[in-house]
């Protein structure tokens, strides 16, 4: 097929973020030879967004170096890039795609790498102008313009991306009052040890958290922000909000096509959709998830947009194998380095390796006598041979985790490992 524009494609990948650039980059290393377009509805090139809420965030690393590749990457490896470009429709049976103008681009397999929108506050005031959420490279910018002006902010969602922008807004002398509807911190993702660890971090650099907590509305004055009524009454004064409660994947074309899915869209453990040649990646994908038990998951990391892009590649060219990647993820706050590996979800018992004081530690999730998962706080060298013992499934000896004498590694019960885990 030709590459010309508006023309047909071996491969269509919507969505040139972390997955569909990984994808494209992916299938040239694997010497794919057919054409490739990389469609996404930015107007940037494809880049990196954890330091949108992080370095970026703060001003302290410039756009140019959140960039996957160089703009000239693209043309040498003969990837049809199309910024700006929105596809509001698929057609599997006709095998194409239509962009919001209307041009329709014609595939023989369409990758499906759409990631997911903010989801929206449902309340009074959820649309006001200094309401911002963070998820791209104009959230950011938004976000940061109007920065200096405000003295005071709130962040509602006490999840990663709050937490990582409330660290920021703090260290530019904001007041900043972080609003979480769990009584916990990352209740999603984390335990509650690392959760109060957090929370007396974030209190101590003078946030003021409020656990338990849910927003009425978002008041105005001449249609911009100024503070968050609590359904408690309480009104919480703020130039500027920023809304962190999670995305919605952005699957409506493909599920309206007839694809398996929901909270996201159903692939297989090569990435395949319920449509004949269609497949979907990152962070809009669920999977069945060998570290979670076989338990169909969205993941929204950087780990699993490339691990899956790369699934996704071998698939294409002939190479399948099934998708088996550890889960990790990280985040700075502060100066703390967050790094977590594996799922902690279901985990029977959780071990404190290190000290909490030394504000270096790593939590350690056991589910069975074996290492689930790992959430690690400046403490790099657990999280590299903690990683080993999740991948292992191995039994371990609970009562050596803690010795911070004893490297992890030898804390393995028997010699061999046991993979448990099938994918
Ligand atoms: C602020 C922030 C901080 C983060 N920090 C971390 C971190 O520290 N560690 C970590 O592991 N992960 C982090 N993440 C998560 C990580 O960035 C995502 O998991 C990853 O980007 C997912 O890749 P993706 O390709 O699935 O989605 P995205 O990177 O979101 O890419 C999807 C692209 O598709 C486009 N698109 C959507 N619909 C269409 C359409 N219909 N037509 C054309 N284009 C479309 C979108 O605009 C977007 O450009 C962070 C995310 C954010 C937002």
């Amino acid at each position: 097929m030709s590459g010309a524009a508006g023309s047909d494609h071996d491969v269509v990948i919507v969505g040139a973020g972390q997955a569909g650039a990984q994808a494209a980059i992916a299938l040239r290393q694997l010497r794919y030879q057919g054409s490739v377009a990389l469609i996404g509805d930015e107007h940037e090139l494809p880049y990196e967004r954890p330091p949108l809420s992080k370095a970026y965030l703060a001003g302290e690393q410039r756009f140019e170096r959140l960039l996957i590749r160089p703009a000239t990457f693209w043309q040498e490896k003969a990837i049809d890039l199309r910024p700006g470009c929105r596809i509001v429709a698929v057609d599997p049976a006709a095998r194409r795609v239509t962009a919001a103008d209307g041009t329709r681009i014609g595939y023989r397999r369409l990758v499906w790498a759409t990631g997911g929108a903010p989801r929206r506050l449902d309340c009074p005031g959820a649309g006001l102008a200094r309401v911002h959420a963070l998820r791209s490279r104009a959230d950011a910018d938004r976000l940061a313009q109007e920065l200096p002006a405000a003295r005071r902010a709130v962040v509602i969602g006490g999840g990663y991306i709050g937490l990582e922008a409330a660290s920021v807004l703090v260290g530019a002398g904001k007041q900043v009052t972080v609003v979480e509807a769990q009584q916990q911190v990352l209740a999603r993702m984390s335990g509650t040890m690392l959760a109060r660890f957090l929370e007396a971090e974030h209190r101590s650099r003078g946030v003021n958290l409020r656990l338990g907590t849910t927003v009425d509305r978002i008041e105005g004055r001449d249609g911009a922000a100024r503070g968050v009524r609590l359904t408690s009454g309480e009104f919480l004064a703020a130039g500027l909000v920023i809304v962190g409660v999670g995305i919605v994947p952005a699957v409506a074309p493909l599920l309206a096509a007839g694809a398996r899915g929901g909270d996201g869209v159903e692939v297989d453990a090569v990435c395949r959709t319920s449509l004949p040649d269609v497949y979907a990646i990152g962070d809009c994908a669920t999977h069945a998830n060998a570290f979670a038990d076989g338990a169909r998951i969205r993941l929204e990391s950087v780990q699993n947009a490339n691990d899956m892009a790369g699934t996704v590649a071998r698939s294409i060219v002939g190479v399948a194998h099934p998708y088996y990647a550890v889960p990790w993820f990280w985040s700075n706050q502060y100066d703390l380095r967050l790094q977590t590996v594996g799922l902690a979800a279901g985990h029977d018992l959780a071990i404190l390796r290190g000290a909490i004081d030394a504000r270096s530690f790593s939590v350690i999730y056991l589910r069975q006598g074996r290492v689930v998962a790992l959430d690690c706080v400046n403490a790099t060298k657990d999280y590299v041979q903690g990683r080993k013992l999740v991948e292992s499934g191995a039994e371990v000896r609970s009562d050596l985790i803690a010795d911070t004498s004893v490297p992890l590694t030898q804390a393995l019960l028997s010699e061999g490992v046991l993979p448990i885990r099938a994918a």
